[in-house]
């Protein structure tokens, strides 16, 4: 899959808007992402998961891990197309962290997977969380990367599509200093979800 096909399937699903928008953060953007609305469909899963996959078959995975919840779908798939076992870390107290009786070997060979790549704090932190138990973590993906390349999680790391969307504060948004309304997607008039969960 090349890097437009893949932001065309996300516009084509609804995961990917672009127009005015505030995000949970409460700053504006021109881009508004939810992987998870990219990933309802298990045949767009599968095919992000297989472009992914392919680009480590020769790396003798052992298993592939991800950070919860945004990670789950798509490491699932991922590792189920490696043919390897599939672990989650999620946080406790702040801390990423490997819970419900999952374990590492020694020296196990690991890729860690997320949906988004923004920061790339999740998965820096499910790196370390893999490390302190003793794994060796060779490489990180992610469907998309919304850092225009310049996250660093100290492995190599690979992204099916590529964004490069710069925060704004709110006084130097274009739009909002036309005045326009900022959308807030997902919400609802009778009971505003959480956003929590938007990038
Ligand atoms: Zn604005």
């Amino acid at each position: 899959m090349t890097s437009d096909e893949v932001l065309d399937r996300f516009k084509q699903s609804g995961a990917l808007l672009e127009g005015h928008f505030v995000l949970s953060s409460g700053l504006p953007s021109s881009v508004y992402l939810q992987c998870a609305i990219a990933l309802q469909e298990t045949r767009d899963a599968t095919e992000f998961g297989k472009a992914l996959a392919d680009h480590f078959r020769n790396q003798s995975i052992d298993t592939v891990a991800a950070p919860a919840i945004g990670g789950l779908v798509i490491g699932y798939e991922v590792a189920r197309q490696l043919g390897v076992r599939f672990l989650w870390t999620e946080r406790e107290h702040g801390v990423m962290t490997l819970r419900r009786g999952f374990s590492v070997r020694p020296e196990e060979r690991i890729l860690v997977v997320e949906d988004v790549i923004t920061t790339g704090g999740s998965t820096r932190d499910t790196i370390d969380a893999l490390r302190n138990a003793g794994a060796k973590v060779v490489a990180a993906a992610s469907i998309i990367d919304r850092s225009g390349g310049a996250a660093d999680v100290g492995v190599p790391r690979v992204s099916l599509a590529t964004l490069n969307v710069a925060a704004v504060s709110p006084g130097e948004c274009h739009a909002c200093r036309r005045g326009e309304t900022a959308i807030k997607p997902g919400s609802r008039k009778d009971n505003s979800p959480s956003l929590n969960d938007t990038q």
